[in-house]
């Protein structure tokens, strides 16, 4: 462990260039051709067996460790940034208008790149087998499925799957986790209500779509207030309304989108019925009609037991034990939840925050940044934690 934080801290200067040249050329999900490019070439150099094009722009590296060993553990990294205008005027920021790493995935990137070179630099003493995913497209386009599609968990088989993504609401210096349910499963609803419109006098004549579409609105606040149990946790939020055009006609059709997040399969149920009931319902008092769809987004990232409280004891070696939260969950969606619903596995967030200069934006927040300082813990930890899984613990 020791030998992986001093060694992290040597590449400080690589990782961090290395995470300012991916974010001046973000690269939207399912587009990273340059940046897969430099990590194929990147992990080529190194001594990985390469294979590109998984899961459209996604890269694998493969390495076999010098002694021997039947485990193998995957250890993911995202890339694919955001269509967001970056705000910051920093030295690095985005040379792609409209285009930002406002998530962090290009610090994840170059975690990676740190990650192999440590993990490759040790090969005679690891057993088994490595696997890097560098997957593509996270941000709600589903590249962690189209690699697991590609076969990323096959040939070898994965035994465990390791991840790590950075935090604007942790400081720096700390880590962040949970066994079991750690981030939501994130549906979409999209409701189409449709009335009979007709002229603002007379509304007698008419069925407004604006008057359904907001009693649908608040009709759904009650789903989490009186239908979720108090010690579950779940959130419906409308996030867009759209209707009608002017001021004198009241409008034949209403749409609205939003989201459902829940924790657990029985609440995510219980969302998706009462959402059906409650359109079917509201719309039937007043004589509107109404499609109600819900897209099943990411599931729940569920960190296993064993691998978790290996990732858990590595980073109190580095942090220490104040400075590592067992208790954090959010409602926030990740698609590497694909990899753990089938392998059992860690994710961690990595605290990257420094108010002090600012690095305090939510993630998504077109003046989100990181502090850097954070990258070198977490490859220590990512590398940390795969040699003893390796070595067959978690
Ligand atoms: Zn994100
Ligand atoms: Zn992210």
């Amino acid at each position: 462990m020791t030998s992986f934080l001093s060694e992290a801290e040597a590449l400080r200067d690589e990782i961090i260039a290395i995470r300012r040249d991916v974010h001046m050329h973000p690269e939207l999900g399912f587009q990273e051709f340059r940046t897969s490019r430099m990590v194929a070439e990147k992990l080529g150099d190194l001594g990985y067996e390469v294979i590109t094009g998984v899961g459209q722009t996604g890269v694998v590296g493969i390495m076999s460790g010098g002694k021997p060993g039947e485990r193998t553990v995957l250890l993911r990294f995202d890339m694919d940034a955001l269509p967001i205008q970056e705000e910051n005027d920093a030295p690095y920021r985005s040379q792609t208008p409209g285009v930002m790493h406002a998530c962090g995935h290009d610090a994840h990137v170059a975690v990676g790149i740190g990650v192999a070179t440590l993990l490759m630099r040790h090969r005679d003493e690891l057993p088994g087998t490595i696997k890097l995913m560098f997957q593509p497209a996270e941000e709600g386009v589903g590249g962690a499925i189209s690699m697991i599609n590609d076969g990323v968990l096959a040939d070898p088989p994965v035994d465990v799957a390791l991840a790590l993504h950075v935090s604007s609401f942790h400081p720096t210096g700390t880590a962040a986790m949970r066994v079991g349910p750690m981030m939501a499963a994130a549906d979409e609803i999209a409701i189409v209500v449709h009335g009979r419109g007709g002229h603002a006098a007379h509304p007698d004549q008419t069925v407004d779509a604006v008057l359904v579409a907001s009693q649908i609105v608040v009709a759904l606040q009650t789903i989490v207030a009186r239908n979720l149990n108090p010690e579950e946790i779940g959130v419906v939020t409308i996030g867009s309304l759209h209707a009608g055009d002017t001021h004198n006609v009241i409008a034949e059709t209403a749409t609205l989108r939003g989201t459902i997040r829940s924790f657990t399969p029985e609440t995510r149920e219980l969302l998706h019925r009462r959402v059906r009931e409650i359109v079917t319902g509201v719309v039937a008092t007043f004589g509107a009609t109404a499609e109600a769809t819900i897209h099943l987004g990411v599931d729940p990232t569920v960190n296993a037991p064993a691998p978790t409280e290996v990732a858990r004891q590595v980073a109190v070696d580095v942090f220490g034990p104040e400075n590592v939260d067992l208790q954090f969950r959010t409602t926030g969606g990740e698609d590497f939840s694909a990899v753990l619903a089938r392998v059992p596995g860690n994710f961690f967030f990595l605290g990257a925050r420094d108010d002090a200069r600012g690095f305090n934006f939510p993630h998504h927040n077109p003046r989100f940044d990181i502090d850097e300082a954070s990258l070198p813990a977490g490859v220590a930890i990512l590398c940390a934690t795969a040699e003893r899984c390796l070595n067959g613990e978690g």
